[in-house]
């Protein structure tokens, strides 16, 4: 839950999640769209889908334990190097780093040699002895992702009451290493079209095709194409939505229809106990103001 997303917006979802499903077990005995519907609102949903093939996969093949070898665990859906280290740490106390943003921060300003200068994987190996030097490696996994996000923080890090900063290259240097992540920022521009009926219904389908929209319920969405007129659709309205790296400008079309095509269904504006996710609940405030 916590990828990509801030710890006090996961705090609710957490608990909410972890009161219902207890074990592994409970969790593998749900299905597709409980787990969808508990995540609704925060967002990225493949890693629901995974955390649900995931709990299968650990009852029917492993009685319901995680695998011990890095290998096994790197097969689970979803989980690459980073995961698969913090599990391992986090779980089997074994000597591991799990090198996310932060982690990979610290090293670099501890060194003061830039990010992409470092082989992680390499400079872990080699200072395995320096690094893990207490039996609490569960601890010092969690304590070095914390330390990257309390301490030596991206921006103005806490190097006065630094407790490495005695032997911290990037504190004693007059020549600081400058670490910029930048985020690449894509700009879309997509068309929406929405029919909807004097019931306050929306019709929506699963047929979409653009990546990161595929099989959720929509209406129909296209990049817009300025050379083309969206005859018999009515423009509402021009807004702006953020998908991670995306900046979308949506423009807005709707039309009053009993008629829809075949894969498309219909879908109360105001009251559904089916998931939906933040992007088409965005759509459905906009065309509500139609009524
Ligand atoms: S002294 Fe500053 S730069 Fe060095 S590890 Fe501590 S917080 Fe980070």
């Amino acid at each position: 839950m916590l990828q990509q997303t801030q710890v006090k917006t996961v705090i609710p979802y957490f608990n909410k999640f972890t009161k219902k499903f207890k074990t592994i077990n409970a969790l593998s005995k749900s299905n597709e769209k409980e787990i969808l519907k508990m995540w609704e609102g925060l967002g990225y949903y493949r890693r629901a889908r995974n955390l649900l093939a995931c709990s299968k996969i650990l009852v029917q093949n492993y009685k319901c334990k995680l695998p011990r070898s890095i290998i096994e665990i790197k097969k689970l859906p979803g989980v690459g190097d980073y995961t698969a280290n913090a599990l391992l740490g986090l779980v089997y106390n074994e000597p591991r780093i799990a090198v996310d943003g932060n982690v990979k921060r610290v090293f670099s300003r501890y060194l003061n040699i830039e990010e992409i200068k470092i082989n992680f994987n390499e400079f872990i190996k080699k200072n395995k002895k320096r690094l893990f030097i207490t039996k609490r490696n569960d601890d010092f996994v969690e304590a070095l992702m914390e330390f990257g996000a309390l301490i030596c923080k991206p921006k103005d890090p806490n190097c006065f009451t630094c407790c490495l900063n005695k032997t911290c290259k990037y504190f004693k240097s007059n020549n600081k290493i400058k670490n910029i992540r930048n985020k690449m920022i894509k700009n879309k521009n997509y068309d929406i079209f929405c029919y909807i009926n004097k019931k306050k219904q929306i019709a929506l389908t699963k047929s979409n095709q653009i990546s990161f929209l595929k099989n959720f319920n929509l209406p129909e969405v296209k990049e817009t194409k300025s050379f083309l007129k969206n005859q018999n659709w009515i423009f509402l309205k021009k807004y702006k939505n953020s998908i991670s790296n995306l900046k979308l400008n949506i423009n807005l079309y709707y039309k009053f229809s009993n008629k829809i095509p075949k894969t498309y269904n219909w879908y109360s504006l105001k009251d559904n106990r089916d998931f939906v996710p933040s992007f088409t609940k965005k759509i459905f405030r906009q065309v509500s103001t139609l009524f």
